[in-house]
């Protein structure tokens, strides 16, 4: 079987929030018809703070859709229309409690394409010095874990590290270097 582009005929919204809108899609191909739901999300900034020691800081905070404290890469959902770079900027300070001086762009990533249109921006942030003043969200509560490159590496292989983004960001980090 090849792939098919079917064609959108109609939307439903089923739900709107305050990060994102589920909608369901009619889709059709040659006469048949198909719904599809799909999470609309304005997408996010992805990053990793390399320190002076060439430490990666990472952050380790609850998800509450899966139960468990996750050990990831800083990130941020974009504000309506706001640069990528713009959000990583806000997001380093509100997260990791430092500026970047050099932001590098490292491309980007469809983290679950299956039913969300969410699309990550990915970054590598060097030149830190800490931000002290930035607030974090009322309903955001982080730990900053810096790491080595080896203690990464480990915890990627050990799986303790299962986060996508992070994994995938520390792969794109590797070709840069
Ligand atoms: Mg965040």
């Amino acid at each position: 079987m090849s792939p098919i582009h079917p064609k959108q005929t109609a939307r439903k919204e089923i739900y709107s929030g305050k990060i994102f809108q589920m909608v369901e899609d009619e889709l059709e191909h040659e006469g048949r018809s198909f719904a599809r739901v799909t999470v609309l999300h304005p997408g996010a900034a992805v990053f990793l703070p390399l320190d002076e020691d060439n430490n990666l800081l990472l952050v380790r905070q609850y998800r509450h859709p899966i139960g468990q404290m996750l050990l990831e890469a800083p990130a941020g959902t974009l504000e309506p229309n706001e640069e990528p770079l713009t959000c990583a900027k806000r997001e380093i300070q509100e997260e990791v409690g430092m500026s970047a001086a050099t932001w590098t762009p490292l491309g980007t990533l469809y983290p679950a394409p299956g039913f969300c249109s969410e699309l990550q921006h990915l970054f590598l942030a060097r030149d830190l010095t800490p931000a002290p003043d930035a607030e974090q969200d009322e309903d955001e509560f982080i730990e900053v874990v810096p790491l080595s490159i080896g203690e990464v590496e480990e915890k990627i292989h050990s799986g303790e590290i299962c986060d996508a983004k992070t994994i995938a960001l520390y792969y794109r980090y590797l070709q840069y270097i």
